[in-house]
Parts: structure tokens; sequence; C-alpha cells
């Protein structure tokens, strides 16, 4: 079965302006403007590389469209969408929430066309046309919450496509994974007391958001354990991740028994990433994966979906990327990753006994998980 692929140039028009690192850029105080650490360069580099290694060749390209009023207001504010456009109106744009998440001239439509992309993959798994999609958007989505912008997401691309998979298409039990080295703390709080949706986050602990994604954050209400967080020490690598699939995601998967799992990939976990600091490797990418592709199978007829999100290194992000939709295709180009001797030892670190500790604190929760009710509710 096909791997359906999103991309648009219009992602990389996505205008971010200048700032200086993760600060505003600001003469006054010193704060020398540079270009925003949030730019197209590393996602141009990901959609050029899949093309040139043959890959793209064999997926099949799905077409964006841009996200209506109605769905984004299935996540989102109407204040909050409001804000979005009327900032986006401006000759010079604005900021998204937060101080921190420009939006440019025209990035309303463009935030439009990126959660629109995760829609069209949505459509095309339930129509059955593909079983795996990659949609390589931009702006990124996860730390949007339902009335505001942040952490350079405008709009939370992942949680539309969820509302989407289950509104539209009648799919009951969505699962979103989120690797991203920060914590998905707005798909969290968006799904936080809904038990159709299963929230997993792995992330550097106390990274982004501040004090965010700690593991007694397990959901509320009739979402209560449906909501996982695994706080990885920072210089977490290949083995704390792979052991927190293995004792925790996979784990979690099967008990709650999805209809479709949605992956927020953030690549910025990746051992060159100036936005973290932990220590993966392709390597790493590719096995959690791999791992991925097998619960889909199992549990979902193969349904899932990733969503790009951050990374932040324009040399290796393309390669991590590469590696994610190797394994969604099950092919292997012929492009391997050429950092892969200079970071091999970094495979080879043994799980830590303050990792595992983190990891077993997590595990610990996975029996609160239930499989709710199948039908679905608007
Ligand atoms: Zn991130």
């Amino acid at each position: 079965m096909a791997t359906g692929y999103v991309f648009h140039p219009e992602y990389l028009w996505h205008d971010t302006g200048t700032s200086a690192g993760v600060l505003p850029a600001d003469p006054t105080a010193g704060v020398q403007p540079a270009v925003h650490i949030e730019n197209p360069e590393a996602k141009r580099r990901t959609h050029e590389l899949i093309h040139l290694s043959g890959l793209l060749a064999e997926l099949l390209v799905v077409e964006p469209r841009r996200a209506t009023m109605t769905e984004l207001l299935r996540v989102h504010t109407p204040a909050h969408v409001q804000h979005i456009r009327a900032q986006s109106d401006l000759r010079g744009g604005g900021d998204a929430g937060d101080g921190f998440s420009p939006v440019g001239h025209g990035s309303y439509d463009i935030a439009r066309l990126a959660a629109g992309g995760l829609l069209a993959l949505v459509t095309a798994v339930a129509d059955g046309d593909i079983t795996t999609g990659y949609a390589l958007t931009r702006p990124p989505g996860h730390h949007a919450t339902a009335d505001t912008g942040m952490g350079f997401c405008l709009f939370n691309n992942l949680a539309i496509a969820a509302r989407h998979a289950r509104t539209v298409h009648g799919l009951a039990r969505i699962a979103i994974v989120d690797w991203d080295a920060h914590h998905g703390n707005g798909t969290q709080t968006i799904f936080y007391a809904d038990p159709t949706v299963l929230t997993i986050s792995l992330h550097q602990a106390n990274c982004f958001p501040p004090d965010s994604g700690w593991t007694h954050e397990n959901g509320t209400a009739q979402g209560a354990g449906h909501a996982l967080n695994v706080p990885l020490p920072p210089g977490s690598g290949h083995a704390a991740y792979l052991q927190t699939m293995h004792q925790v995601v996979i784990p979690a998967l099967d008990r709650f028994g999805p209809d479709l799992i949605l992956l927020a990939n953030g690549v910025d976990a990746n051992v060159f990433d100036p936005m973290a600091r932990q220590m993966l490797t392709t390597a790493t990418y590719r096995q959690m994966t791999r791992l991925l592709v097998d619960a889909a199978d199992r549990l979902c007829h193969g349904r899932l979906i990733a969503a790009h999100e951050g990374g932040y290194s324009p040399f290796y992000t393309p390669y991590c990327v590469l590696a994610v939709l190797e394994e969604l295709t099950g092919t292997t180009t012929r492009i391997t990753d050429p950092y892969a001797t200079i970071v091999a030892a970094y495979t080879s670190e043994p799980l830590q006994p303050h990792q595992q500790d983190v990891i077993d604190a997590a595990a610990d929760l996975v029996p609160r998980i239930t499989a709710p009710a199948t039908t679905p509710t608007p």
C-alpha cells in the first residue's frame, strides 16, 4: 500500500523574519538580528533529499488544501483564528500569541495549508488510497493550544487532523505519539479531558515550554490516564528513547487500540540540533519508526500519518526525516546517513539509571489506559 507525501512551496514562504536564536531581534537591547531559527532551510533541504534519493518517485504525492474555518474551529477558539488572521494581514506580520511565534504577512493562509495537508492525508487514509503518510509542513503545530499560538506554532495541525478523522471519517480512537524534543503541550491540552484521543509525548525534561510535560500530567475527567509524558533527562539518546518505545509507547498503544496513529515527527532530539540537548541519530529515528509501523500494522490496518514538527539543523534534519520516510514506505534508498560513522559511538551509550527511573514512572501509568467506546462524538 502506498505512502502519501504532502509538500507545497508555500510552506517555505511562511516568513518568520529575523531573531537571535529564540529571542526576538532587538538591537536596542543588544540582540543582533539574524535569520530566525525556524526558517525554511531545513525543510527545503529535506524535500530536496527526498527527491534526489529517488524516494519521491515511490510516494503518492497528495495535494494539500486549506483547512476551512469549520475545521479550524474544531480545535481553536474563534478569537485565536481571528488573531492569526489579523496578524497575517499586517504588512510586517505579527505574533501568534506568546511573543516568540512570528506570523508573517500572509501566514494565515499558509498555516491553513499546513493544517490542510494533514487533512488531505487523513482523507486519503480513510479512503484507502494510502496506509501511511508524511506531511512536510510548515509552520509546525504541536505547541499551539486552543486559544493561542506558541513555540513557532500557529494552528495545531495534528489536533485538527485528529478531530477531522473522528468527526468526518468516523475513526473512533486516535493515538498521537510526539517525539519532538519539546513537550507536545498544545496537543495534550486540547485532548486532556478526551478519552478518545491518547497523547504520548517523549521530550527533554523541562525544556520547552518550561515546567510542562511532567509525568504526573496524566489527563483529567473522562480523559484521565489518556495523556502520557516521558520527560527524559538532557543527554538522553538512542538507548533511552528505544527503551521508552518498548516499555511505554508500544504497550500504551496496545492497550488503547487506536484506529489511527498520528506522529508528531519533530527531529530536534537529534544530536546536532541547536534547540535541545538530546543525542538521537538517524538509526534511532529509523528504529522508533519501525516499531510504530509494526504497531500500526498490528492495531489499525497500518494507518500511520506523520506531521513534520521541529528540526533546526539544516544539515542533519534531512537525513533524520529520510530515515522516517524510508520506514514508512518499507524501502531503502541509495542514500545512507553520511554522518553515521561520526555519531555511531553515541548509539552505544547504555541506558542510564536516572533515565530508567523516568521511563519506569511513565510505564507505571500505562495500565490506566482503557479502550473507550467506539462511537465518535463531535
Ligand atoms: Zn521541538
